[in-house]
């Protein structure tokens, strides 16, 4: 069964008097282990897409499943609860925090979620070294190479064990050949963990790569091949 789907989901922005329709029914269904990459134009609503499907906006219509979790109905609270444990993020920048190191960077999340330190590090350290980072452990974020950070920001995302990794344009900042790296380690990591990954980018090397392709054409969600 799907890790998510998304049903029929609208979302619109207003716009002055008038009210722009960026997403118009959109379905998508995300399955366990697969990568999808999402290639479209900008101003297609990719991110869009990407913050309904991560719960961080509400869409104007439709629903996103968890799971069987229909997340509709449920209260801010909730969604905040399930963001941290179901879904991990990865961005172009990878937004860690330039005082803690690689490792902290990676327990933390675990620890905001209840875990002891010790359980935290264990996993952190593993999830590192799978990556390809067991040297890099201490090294703070300035310390690392822009590919060495990118794979540190995968790691975190995934700490949490998430049923789903979203990423929006995870190798827009890196060079042809250290991308490749990165996304190999992403490939080796949803292998390995099951997770469903949906990856928004303009590499379509990358793309061709992935299980599926699927693009935005008139708010609704297209596969491409
Ligand atoms: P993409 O990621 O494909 O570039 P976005 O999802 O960022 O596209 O944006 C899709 C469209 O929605 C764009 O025209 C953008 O200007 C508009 N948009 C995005 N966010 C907002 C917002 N918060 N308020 C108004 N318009 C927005
Ligand atoms: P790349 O060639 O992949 O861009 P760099 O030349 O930036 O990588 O770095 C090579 C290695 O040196 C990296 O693995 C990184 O961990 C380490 N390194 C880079 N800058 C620093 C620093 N300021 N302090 C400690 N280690 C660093």
């Amino acid at each position: 069964e799907p890790a998510m789907r998304l049903v029929g989901v609208e979302r619109r922005y207003r716009e002055g008097e008038g009210a722009l329709a960026i997403l118009r029914g959109a379905n998508l269904d995300l399955y366990p282990g697969e990568m999808v990459a999402l290639v479209a134009p900008s101003g297609t609503g990719k991110s869009t897409l990407l913050h309904v499907a991560g719960l961080l906006e509400r869409p104007d219509g439709g629903d996103v499943l968890v799971g069987r979790q229909s997340t509709r109905d449920m209260r801010d609270s909730e969604r905040t609860r399930m963001r941290r444990e179901e879904i991990g993020f990865v961005y172009q920048s990878h937004h860690l925090l330039p005082e803690f190191s690689a490792l902290e960077n990676v327990v933390l999340p675990q620890m905001i979620r209840g875990l002891s330190r010790k359980e935290a590090s264990s996993r952190a350290g593993e999830l590192l070294s799978f990556l390809g980072l067991g040297e890099r452990l201490a090294h703070r974020p300035a310390e690392l190479s822009g590919g060495e950070q990118q794979r540190v920001a995968i790691a975190r995302a995934v700490a949490n064990a998430p049923r789903l990794l979203l990423a929006d344009e995870p190798t827009g900042n890196l060079d042809p050949q250290t991308a490749a790296h990165v996304f190999q380690t992403m490939v080796s990591l949803v292998q390995a963990s099951g997770v469903a990954a949906l990856i928004a980018t303009h590499n379509l090397d990358l793309a061709a790569r992935m299980d599926r392709r699927v693009t935005l054409r008139d708010g609704r969600v297209v596969e491409t091949d």
